[in-house]
């Protein structure tokens, strides 16, 4: 048996030692396209801090770990895919066979259409090379401007900002990480962070990013003059003008492109394989086409409540994917009872999350609790007396009980109108609950 691993990411990595343990005969391949060792980039914005260096990022420590464990490595990027040959094409020309194949090349990021997004001084921050690359551009005090306040711009922040840099944050939606909290929790945590020094323009966008040259200077140098702050370098000085969609110029010396991502699929155009935002799958993590399964940011699974597809580029979610799938490939049977949101969030310090279906559902109950000065937050949605949804801001205590609450579809009783009052005891309303039902039993 002949498994090919596409991708060598959190989501491939586990997947190819999962299925070692699974099959301990099957010949494994596992492939990655960036020629460096698998990593995570969960840890890059570790190394934009200059806590860890590259080998910091790493997944696996040691040189040899996969080759001791009988896995393959190989550089190579699909760029085609033959399901009745069951061949994948890479780059180079060349192409390989397999028995069982697993999709998990995960996603890259989506640059909007902005004139002078080109210019070498605008950088992503996906790979590990682009995290070099800003660790080459950025120095203290550079004026910063990030393009997104989504989950990663947020982490990204919070890294530019340790590095001491004049930052600009702007973001189209009308609040931070509105695709993740609510709009209350999204403009506690804009507040927040414009408390701690970083300028946000929310619904706002890039219009253009101009090379300032000796011809223009005088022009931009005079939209330009004053707009960071009395504090910043002179905007005469500034390579980059940024010119937003409220009008505003803003002088820049770098611009990190944060603007969303979206899955790598082009290798399968042609084949059968169904997508949508995402490679679909079943609990299983097959896709409509025999022997060919996908796992991580690249595969659509299903929401746990609302069974509609979800992509959920997260790296929890591309671990317990892969192992499902590896265990499958290897005739197994294990399932996923579909995927539940699980947003967490560290921005400046200020730590928020969100579970399930934390914007609500259309006839459910819901309750808010904003206390603006200490920054705390708190809102749950109901169906009925079950708990589907919740955002939180500020809160570190306890707050994994409202995924649990919410994972476990726990009817709530009474509990249910104690919280409607106070939302904040979450954490007695899930004692009362699972004790009473310890109570029953041993009854
Ligand atoms: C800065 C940053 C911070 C993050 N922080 C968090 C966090 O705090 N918490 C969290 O849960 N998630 C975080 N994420 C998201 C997390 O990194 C992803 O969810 C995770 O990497 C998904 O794993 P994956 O294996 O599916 O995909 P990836 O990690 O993207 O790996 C895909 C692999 O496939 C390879 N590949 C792509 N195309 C091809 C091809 N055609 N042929 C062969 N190989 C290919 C790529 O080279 C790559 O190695 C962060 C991401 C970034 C960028």
């Amino acid at each position: 048996m002949k498994y090919l691993v596409l991708g060598n990411g959190p989501a491939g990595v586990v997947a190819a030692e999962t299925l070692r343990r699974t099959d301990p005969q099957g010949e494994i391949v596992m492939v990655g396209s960036e020629g460096v060792p698998p990593y995570s980039r969960m840890a890059i914005p570790y190394f934009l801090e200059n806590n860890i260096g590259e080998p910091g990022m790493y997944l696996r420590k040691s040189a040899d770990h996969f080759s001791s464990l009988g896995i393959t490595e190989r550089a190579g990027k699909a760029v085609k895919l033959d399901t009745d040959a069951r061949t994948v094409h890479y780059a180079d020309g060349s192409s390989e066979t397999y028995d069982r194949l697993l999709i998990a090349t995960g996603s890259r990021p989506v640059n909007p259409p902005i004139p002078g997004l080109d210019h070498p001084l605008v950088q992503n921050c996906w790979t590990m090379a682009d995290a070099r690359a800003i660790t080459a551009l950025i120095k203290p005090g550079a004026r910063v401007l990030q393009l997104g306040a989504g989950f990663i711009g947020c982490i990204i922040m919070e890294a530019l900002a340790a590095r001491g840099v004049d930052l600009t944050i702007v973001e189209m939606g009308d609040r931070m990480v509105p695709r993740m909290m609510t709009a209350k929790a999204g403009g506690m945590i804009k507040k927040w962070v414009e408390k701690k020094g970083v300028r946000v323009r929310t619904s706002a966008g890039v219009k253009s990013i101009d090379a300032v040259t000796p011809e223009n200077k005088g022009v931009f140098g005079k939209l330009m003059d004053g707009i960071l702050g009395r504090d910043s370098k002179p905007a005469v000085d500034a390579p980059l003008a940024v010119t937003l969609s409220t009008g505003e110029v803003l002088p820049c010396d770098v611009v990190i492109v944060a603007a969303g991502v979206v899955p790598n699929l082009d290798f399968l155009a042609g084949t059968p394989i169904e997508q949508g935002r995402g490679i679909r799958v079943d609990d299983g993590m097959r896709t409509n086409v025999e022997h060919v399964y996908a796992a991580g940011d690249v595969a659509e699974g299903r929401d746990f409540f609302t069974g509609e597809p979800l992509v959920s580029a997260i790296q929890p979610n591309a671990a317990d994917q892969s192992r499902v799938a590896a265990v499958n490939m290897a005739g197994g049977d294990a399932q996923l009872p579909g995927v539940l949101p699980i947003n967490v969030l560290a921005t400046l310090g200020l730590i928020s999350t969100s579970f399930g279906q934390w914007w609500g559902m259309e006839g459910g109950d819901n309750v808010e609790h904003v206390d603006e000065e200490n920054s705390h937050y708190i809102s749950l949605q109901f169906e009925g007396d079950v708990l589907v949804g919740a955002t939180s801001v500020g809160m570190t205590q306890h707050v994994g009980v409202l995924r649990g609450l919410i994972q476990s579809r726990t009817k709530l009783g009474h509990w249910k109108d104690v919280l409607m009052k106070s939302p904040t005891r979450f954490m007695e309303a899930y004692l009362g609950v699972t004790q009473n039902a310890s109570a029953q039993l041993v009854n």
